[in-house]
């Protein structure tokens, strides 16, 4: 279940080293199938279950984790290689593969699936990331499975991540929007490609049309584009207001009038004033973000927003704590534009993990991953007694 990769300073690889002859990817980020290349230098019988979004989207993932990779792929031979294996599977379709299991709608970006083992002496659950409250575009996790076992992340497991409500989110986000576009400043918005930079785009696009924001230019990269497109290809895999108002209202916030790509190559075009930019990558390692920051940074009008988790280590983190500078191509840019953080999340926070747990039918143990040590810990003493609990290091062994 999952074959991803750890980007950080240095990349980490799954330690297993026997290549299974099946393998579930729960969906298209990087840290959960960027392995997929790597396995798939050459060609290989093994068989890659996934849902269809997932399928659309990790080929505009891993095509682009190929490209900026240390390691040189064959990519257009390693992409075949993945997609011949690939087999698509539906929510709630069991699928005997040696082992049955289902996959169940997470919540956390379009096609994302939580893994439901199947077996007699009691189930096993493997949650993936998830999240339980409805976004603009996806419907919450599913709840109440049955599963004697379940492998949690702990992304927001900390006490204190507490995320706020939609209500909340959407009015610091007009307040901010607002407060830049007011003194002809520009909104720069990092984001990952994937999930956060759609949901965005349809936030916006919603307040916009609904008088909440003066309209304004939107300006997303390819990335973003490139999977705006694939959600809405596969919308029948979104929540069902969203598909209504497309089918029978004729508002397609897919394809709103607001949104606008680059078209000069220095993307001078997009720092017009007033602009909103929402550009990769979200933690500011990298990516065309750093092309509009080293052009944006020395204006008190502009704003930083981020809108994501900033790991540790990360530029983005460093200037989210309070450093006033940031080290661009090679030189060091002084930060006088404001800086915001929205705490949007496609993962449960606290509360959110334990209620999801607590409605896990028959639930005995549960193994916490997929999150810092100290979150861990802490989701760990705020579940129920009855519980047996697990944090795992990596290469123990457990029998369930
Ligand atoms: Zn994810
Ligand atoms: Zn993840």
């Amino acid at each position: 279940m999952d074959y991803g990769v750890k980007i950080g300073a240095q990349e980490e690889y799954p330690t297993i080293k026997k290549v299974p002859k099946n393998i579930v990817i729960t969906h298209a980020h990087l840290d959960h199938a960027a392995y997929l290349p790597h396995l798939f230098r050459k060609e290989r019988k093994t068989n890659v279950y996934m849902t269809k979004p997932t399928r659309d989207l990790i080929q505009l993932m891993i095509a682009d984790y190929m490209r900026v990779s240390k390691n040189d792929f064959d990519n257009g031979k390693v992409l075949n290689n993945i997609l011949r294996n690939c087999r698509i599977t539906d929510y709630g379709t069991v699928v005997d593969a040696g082992v049955k299991f289902s996959l169940h709608n997470s919540g956390h970006i379009m096609g994302s699936a939580s893994v439901l083992v199947h077996n007699p002496k009691g189930n096993l659950l493997y949650t993936s990331d998830f999240s339980t409250r409805t976004s603009r575009i996806m419907d919450p996790a599913e709840m109440g499975l049955t599963a004697k076992t379940a492998i949690v992340e702990s992304t927001y497991g900390g006490k204190n991540d507490v995320l706020p409500s939609n209500k909340e989110l959407g009015e610091k986000l007009v307040k901010v929007v607002n407060g830049t576009l007011k003194k002809n400043g520009r909104l720069l918005i990092p984001s990952f490609a994937v999930g956060r930079g759609q949901e965005l785009v349809l936030m916006l696009d919603s307040y916009m049309r609904g008088g909440l924001i003066e309209p304004a230019p939107i300006y997303i990269d390819g990335m973003i584009k490139k999977a705006l497109h694939i959600f809405r290809h596969d919308v029948i895999y979104a929540k069902k207001e969203l598909q209504h108002s497309i089918l029978v209202s004729d508002v397609d916030p897919f394809k709103s009038r607001y949104v606008f790509v680059p078209q000069s190559r220095d993307r001078r075009d997009a720092i017009e004033e007033g602009s909103i930019i929402i550009t990769t990558s979200g933690m500011l390692k990298g990516g065309p973000v750093m092309t509009y920051l080293r052009e944006l940074a020395g204006d008190k009008r502009n704003t930083l927003m981020f809108v994501g988790y900033q790991a540790p280590g990360t530029p983005g983190r460093r200037i989210m704590d309070g450093e006033k500078s940031v080290r661009i191509r090679g030189q060091e840019v002084k930060l006088k534009m404001n800086i915001e953080t929205l705490k949007m999340s496609a993962h449960a926070d606290h509360n959110g993990l334990v209620q999801y747990l607590n409605n896990v039918k028959g639930l005995e143990k549960v193994f916490i991953v997929h999150g810092e040590e100290r979150k861990r810990k802490e989701l760990e003493e705020s579940l129920d007694k009855k519980y047996e609990v697990f944090l795992p290091k990596v290469g123990e062994e457990y029998e369930v």
